[in-house]
């Protein structure tokens, strides 16, 4: 609505900005291209990236001795350290203004002891963690329970008024079990009924509203005890074994004052199966519930059932670390000015439940964005001469654990947000040769993307939206949460078309990464590994950097994302609003 507002005033602006900024960004990108293409001025950055180097820090990243990375652990002394040491050895500043490198996170650790059974149709149904669920507290107590809980279905369990759309309507679910549906409702197009409904959800792309992060909060906003997602792989968009693989050892939220105590009692997921066995005991079929959650006039489902669950909380209270340089602009006022790149360097550490190999050495995820990270920042001390705005290079800790370092940076920044032009994410690396484009993740959302779309073609490349956007990548890594703040945000990915190989030479190795080794102990450094399109990659979000860190204009949210009005309403106070 408020972009229908913006856009009422749209004429009267146009007739005066367009000319006078059409000008200036002609200007301003020939000022841009002189110099960037003073090619002495950045050649030697890039041939600085190289792919010994990127591959030598993901290996020491994601070694056996580096113990998967987990917050809290010994691997995350590890790579903080390692990391210091590779800032400082490359003259970077510190980033923190306090003279660190390091940003403190306060997080809360809890390791979750579970039972649960359903009692329906009379019947008690047992449930065995982690094969049939798994479940966890988010509240920082040392054991919840819930006991004979009414169950309700509801359906995808979304409130989306601008769809129109309510799962719950106003049916009390206080104190009650839901059961909910992952990823949005892929809602039948009128028109078409093999395709989908784009004016509903997004169509085919996943909504924040999809995402399980979402269904909790809704949960705990609706007052519900316990919150239970079926995990369905496909509409989930990853195996059920990442979901056992991880959410029965320790789990990490931000430190909130009133100790989560806002959020479900449980927050769960079952399998397909175990859904499926619960609503039969009660005389329901799974298909029938599924196909009547796709109706704008569905009604939440009370099932005949209970269900009870006790948790054991193993509770403790750490400072994980954000790890941050700076690059100091040139400019006497530019400096003030930041340009943020971002990698996770945490991952799952270590099982020792596990039998052979107990380390997630999480080498694609995401040692290679971090070894990313260390070889942009090299670049960048390479240029003959400073940009005239500041670059930041900062790795987060617990994105694994739901984007906390990036949570807690977005929302303590070190340096204003209304001062921050934009901010460039990388999350796993290309490690199967050059492509003939890139992927734009959330493509269409800010001019980040334009300046990226013309580095792209100097490199005969071209970028292009995510294939897979029903995944909700969006909504998965670091940049997501400095685009709630408004911060313009670009998360690119490895392209999809790889140079003389067949159309779908890259979809076989990105499905099997994902059936096989995300999120699992085998996600280490392969041998058939070939980083030359990853050089390429991150040759191009130099450029992309490097350009807005001398640019003459502000990166802005297009007309239609999400994220404008948030921006709009940090810029209005500075000056650098409408230049
Ligand atoms: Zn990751």
């Amino acid at each position: 609505m408020k972009n229908f507002f913006w856009l009422l005033a749209l004429p009267a602006l146009l007739t005066f900005s367009c000319s006078e900024s059409s000008r200036q960004v002609a200007e301003t990108e020939d000022k841009d291209k002189t110099a960037v293409n003073d090619s002495t001025n950045v050649e030697p950055a890039l041939e600085s990236i190289t792919t010994s180097d990127v591959l030598m820090h993901t290996k020491v990243l994601a070694s056996d001795a580096f113990e998967g990375r987990g917050p809290g652990t010994a691997g995350e002394d590890s790579a903080v350290n390692y990391l210091t040491r590779q800032f400082k050895k490359l003259g970077l500043k510190p980033g923190n203004p306090d003279g660190t490198y390091i940003q403190q996170v306060p997080m809360m650790g809890f390791t979750a002891r579970t039972e649960a059974s359903f009692t329906a149709g009379g019947k008690k149904i047992k449930l065995q963690s982690p094969d049939d669920y798994v479940a966890v507290s988010r509240r920082f107590a040392p054991s919840v329970e819930v006991k004979n809980s009414d169950i309700v279905f509801v359906g995808y369990g979304i409130v989306a008024p601008e769809y129109g759309w309510d799962d719950y309507k106003n049916v009390d679910v206080k104190g009650k079990t839901i059961v909910m549906l992952i990823n949005d409702p892929p809602i039948p197009s009128p028109a078409a009924p093999g395709k989908l409904d784009t004016t509903m959800f997004g169509g085919k792309a996943m909504t924040y509203y999809g995402r399980w992060t979402y269904k909790y909060e809704i949960a705990a906003e609706k007052g519900a005890a316990a919150a239970i997602i079926i995990h369905e792989t496909e509409p989930a968009g990853y195996p059920y074994e990442v979901l056992s693989g991880s959410w029965n050892r320790e789990n990490f939220d931000t430190s909130t004052s009133n100790k989560n105590m806002h959020r479900a009692a449980i927050e769960a997921w079952i399998t397909t199966e175990k859904a499926k066995q619960l609503f039969n005991a009660d005389g329901k079929s799974f298909a029938a519930l599924k196909a009547s959650a796709l109706r704008k006039d569905f009604m939440p489902v009370p099932l005949n059932a209970k269900a009870n669950f006790t948790i054991k909380n193993e509770l403790r209270e750490i400072d994980s670390r954000n790890v941050v340089a700076k690059l100091e602009g040139a400019d006497p006022e530019l400096k003030e000015e930041y340009i943020i790149y971002t990698a996770h360097w945490d991952h799952l550490g270590k099982d020792t439940t596990l039998t052979d190999d107990q380390i997630y050495n999480g080498a694609l995820d995401n040692a290679s964005g971090t070894a990313g990270l260390l070889e942009l920042a090299e670049a960048f001390t390479q240029l003959p001469e400073k940009p005239k705005r500041s670059v930041l290079f900062l790795a987060v800790t617990a994105e694994e654990q739901g984007l906390l370092g990036a949570k807690y940076y977005a929302s303590n920044p070190l340096y204003p947000l209304n001062k921050t032009l934009a901010n460039i994410n990388m999350d796993g690396l290309n490690t199967y040769g050059p492509t003939e484009d890139v992927v734009v993740i959330g493509y269409g959302n800010s001019t980040v993307e334009d300046i990226l779309a013309e580095e792209a073609q100097k490199q005969d490349r071209r970028i292009v939206p995510e294939p897979t956007p029903e995944k909700g990548y969006y909504y998965r890594s670091d940049h997501f949460e400095f685009a709630k703040q408004g911060v313009p945000a670009l998360y690119m990915k490895s392209g999809v078309k790889a140079r003389n190989r067949p159309d779908d030479y890259v979809k076989k190795i990105q499905d099997e990464y994902i059936a096989k080794d995300y999120h699992k102990v085998s996600d280490q450094v392969k041998e058939s590994w070939n980083l030359e399109g990853a050089v390429e990659d991150l040759r191009l979000l130099f450029m992309v950097g490097y350009r807005i860190a001398n640019g003459q204009q502000y990166p802005e949210w297009k007309p239609t994302s999400a994220f404008k009005a948030r921006r709009d309403s940090m810029l209005t106070t500075t000056e650098h609003a409408h230049q």
